[in-house]
């Protein structure tokens, strides 16, 4: 591979940081690149884009979010898991395993404070050179889009959300 591999974030409030990275992921896939999703905060696993990623031999999955924080109690629980799924990807990103990890809501985790960015950023720099990254997530720190090569933020101009349409079927999940 040419050069070093490169850091990307999807940020901002509209809608598609998410379906973007997999759109991403789905392209490297198509070449045979070697994938890693790690999801950080939400659950999901049951949402139609991983269900299809699953069956693609060369991305992995990884949920490790454990769900939306209403307590006290939760914010721990959150945080334990965030670092969990931190440890994991930090060590993925080191171990040249993979042409593209896709850090799915990292952003959020750091806003919230479940990660330290200094840390975030020193697993980043220590990545392997054949590894491309992409951050989602609303909120990125302003250390993380200093140090990244692409940032875009998505911007809502409309969401169906306000108009009292909940979660869709294949445009939510
Ligand atoms: P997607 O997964 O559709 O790419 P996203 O990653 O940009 O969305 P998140 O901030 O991760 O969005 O929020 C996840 C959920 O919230 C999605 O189901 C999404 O449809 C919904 N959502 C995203 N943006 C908005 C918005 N501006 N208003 C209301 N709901 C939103
Ligand atoms: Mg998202």
């Amino acid at each position: 591979m040419k050069g070093k591999g490169l850091i990307l974030i999807n940020t901002g409030d509209g809608k598609g940081k998410t379906t973007a990275a997999l759109g991403t992921a789905l392209r490297a896939a198509g070449h045979g690149m070697k994938v890693l999703i790690v999801q950080f905060i939400k659950m999901a696993a049951r949402t139609g884009e991983l269900k299809a990623l699953k069956n693609l031999p060369n991305v992995e999955v990884r949920p490790m979010g454990k769900g939306f924080i209403l307590s006290e109690e939760d914010l721990e629980r959150a945080r334990a898991a965030a670092r969990e799924a931190w440890r994991f990807a930090e060590e993925k990103l080191r171990s040249g395993e993979y042409d593209l990890v896709v850090l799915d809501e990292i952003n959020y985790a750091v806003h919230y404070g479940l990660l330290d960015v200094d840390e975030v950023i020193r697993g980043l720099k220590g990545r392997s050179d054949r590894t491309h990254v992409i951050l989602t997530g609303r909120k990125a720190h302003p250390k993380l889009i200093e140090i990244a090569d692409t940032v875009t933020e998505m911007v809502e101009v409309k969401h169906h959300f306000k108009k009292g349409i909940k979660a869709v079927r294949g445009i939510e999940f």
